[in-house]
């Protein structure tokens, strides 16, 4: 849609010639979008960025610069970069001399979701352009924290997110997973914070505020990341730490204390591990993602400080990305299952070697519950529940996406079943090695995977359901089956439950999260208020971590039970993470009056999510109103 929407959207652009208005210069032509883009990699790519950023908490922007090396391949005279709610200010260009010079540039025409393209002018000598700009406070890539709304209220805060098209909205860039660069960036920030990218990062804070970073491997825009904050460091092995602000940094380091090891079962799979560093940054509750996998520094929910290292896999998830996605990435987001299928099938190999085969087949079992949840939203037959889906210049943050995770995740693991362990993991390797740092389309993969593993026997490959796996909507009849002894345990319980066993007599005795998750997902809908109560007595759910709170307010709401609305309420206040606060508001619209409810708080509550997450609650509490 977008494809043949843009030629006819984008109307012919008025000239802006900076450099000279006297002699008449040739127009240039508007561009055209292609997957989500208005960049052209085949003709000209950006190889190398510095980016130069102050940091401005009273405005909230970030001014400054951003200079970018080409490729020009195609001898273009114009080079297209991708902006939104972007002030451009100047463009430069340098020549193969050394020589500078101001460009000529155009500010095309916004559409939405895309933004507008910034046209810039080169010539056959331009080695370099650089772009001097400021953000503004619509950029929707940066969320800025008051004081408040951190775990130490002393100090403001700023995080980027990027995927999957917001990079756009911090630095003018050529936004598409299909071009890669390396970059460097000195960042200024006010004195006493830290400031961190997906970068060579600082341990200590710089008592100047001026921070320098460098990325040595080629990566994506989406992968671009900073944030700052009071934040501090603790290492928890020889290549390994944590960042976070320094009341939840000791709980994080406890938390996240087996990542050395993680790190070792995941080179296990994919090959030695090559960005060199690994850390992760816990960031404040706003944060509206489980995690973000920025290179050599995983962006995180605080939710995973369950307490009891329960929920850990989600950094499994995004260390995994360091092979799948980062090196090998998904050409367009079309084919997302292929960044995020093969990530989630190396977590639970993760999980597995860490944490034993049951703790992976519970966490899938609780992810097909998930995938359920979402198919039963959007219907089964919908192309969504493929695992290649067209995404067709939808909001990316809006499309579903269970079928990239856990139906990609049980057709990998039918294709281990199927190979046997020894055959799938060589395959594996030799995947990631022959395409690291290059960009993978579903339709290559199938040639790859015909070439390298069916060796053109189609008839092998059709018994498999490949194609039906990946192009049909459902799961096919060859899935493989996962159950655990853990969850049985879980489920008698949930029968005693329902027979009328007190909470106190039920049979609970080392649960971890997962179990909770297991038990109130599958409680029966609405409970009467005393049972409720019971439960909440016997297990305090009001005050449990995040993730056991996600599975027990849904009773709460179908029960309409007043005495956990406080408890609702401060979910709803708190919490950040998409995943987690929109399935509780899907709940109350369900019935006019908490509809109504959930309005009256989100008020209260939206200014404090990040845009990500404003847009989909948006959605559903105002249906009636289109997202802008
Ligand atoms: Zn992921």
């Amino acid at each position: 849609m977008i494809r043949n929407a843009a030629a006819i959207l984008v109307p012919v652009l008025a000239l802006v010639s900076l450099s000279s208005c006297a002699k008449k210069e040739a127009a240039i032509t508007p561009p055209t979008v292609e997957n989500y883009s208005y960049a052209k990699p085949a003709e000209v790519a950006v190889s190398h960025m510095d980016i130069d950023l102050d940091v401005d908490f009273d405005n909230h922007v970030l001014t400054g610069s951003a200079s970018f090396l080409l490729d020009n391949k195609a001898k273009s005279n114009v080079i297209h970069f991708d902006t939104w709610a972007l002030n451009i200010r100047d463009v430069v260009l340098e020549d193969d001399q050394g020589n500078e010079k101001k460009a000529r540039f155009v500010v095309g025409d916004s559409l939405e979701l895309i933004g507008r393209p910034l046209s810039v002018v080169i010539e056959p000598n331009t080695r370099r352009v650089t772009v001097h700009y400021r953000t503004t406070a619509a950029a929707r890539g940066v969320q800025w924290l008051t004081p408040e709304q951190t775990a130490g209220k002393q100090h403001p805060y700023m995080y980027t997110q990027s995927e999957a098209i917001h990079a756009r909205s911090w630095v003018p860039c050529q936004d598409t997973p299909a071009i890669r660069f390396t970059y460097t960036a000195n960042v200024h920030v006010p004195g006493g914070l830290m400031a961190l990218m997906s970068a060579e990062n600082p341990r200590a804070v710089a008592a100047d505020g001026n921070y320098r970073f460098e990325m040595k491997q080629p990566v994506p825009s989406y992968l671009l990341a900073l944030a700052v904050g009071n934040i501090q460091y603790r290492a928890t092995g020889p290549r390994t730490g944590v960042y976070s602000e320094p009341e939840m940094v000791d709980k994080a380091k406890w938390e996240l204390a087996d990542l050395e090891k993680m790190m070792e079962a995941a080179e296990k799979l994919g090959g030695p591990y090559r960005w060199g560093q690994y850390d992760v940054l816990v960031l404040p509750p706003s944060f509206p993602l489980g995690g973000m996998e920025n290179p050599r520094l995983t962006f995180a929910t605080p939710i995973i400080v369950a307490g009891d290292r329960s929920l850990v896999s989600l950094i499994a998830h995004e260390m995994a990305h360091s092979w799948s996605g980062n090196l090998v990435t998904n050409a367009t987001w079309n084919d997302f299952w292929l960044n995020e299928g093969f990530t989630t099938y190396v977590e639970r190999r993760i999980d597995e070697v860490l944490y034993g085969r049951e703790y992976a087949d519970m966490q899938t079992m609780l992810g097909i519950r998930d995938l359920n949840e979402e198919w039963d939203e959007i219907g089964k037959d919908s192309q969504d529940c493929a695992l290649y889906t067209e995404y067709n210049g939808r909001n990316p943050d809006e499309v579903p996406t269970m079928a990239a995770y856990e139906k990609a995740n049980l057709f990998l693991t039918m294709m281990e079943d199927s190979l046997g362990r020894g055959n799938w993991d060589k395959f594996l390797r030799q995947y990631f090695d022959s395409h690291a740092f290059q960009t993978m389309t579903t339709k290559h993969f199938i040639r790859y995977l015909k070439d390298n593993v069916f060796a053109e026997d189609s008839t092998r490959y059709d018994a498999l359901k490949i194609d039906e796996w990946i192009y049909k909507p459902g799961i096919p009849s060859n899935a493989p089956r996962v159950a655990s002894k853990r969850f049985d345990q879980v489920d008698m319980q949930i029968a005693a439950f329902k027979q009328g066993v007190s909470a106190k007599g039920l049979n609970t005795k080392g649960w971890v999260t997962i179990e909770w998750q297991r038990f109130l997902d599958n409680l029966p809908r609405p409970l009467p208020a005393a049972r409720l109560q019971d439960l909440d007595t016997a297990y305090d759910f009001s005050h449990a971590n995040a993730a056991i709170q996600r599975s027990w307010l849904p009773s709460v709401i179908a029960a309409k039970w007043e005495p956990g609305y406080p408890a609702l309420e401060n979910y709803l206040m708190t919490i950040g993470r998409r995943f987690f606060v929109r399935p509780i508001y899907m709940d109350l619209a369900k019935t006019p009056e908490g509809l109504e409810w959930a309005r009256g708080v989100y008020k209260k509550a939206r200014p404090g999510y990040h845009p990500m997450t404003q847009t989909g609650i948006d959605l559903v509490l105002y249906p009636e109103k289109k997202a802008e």
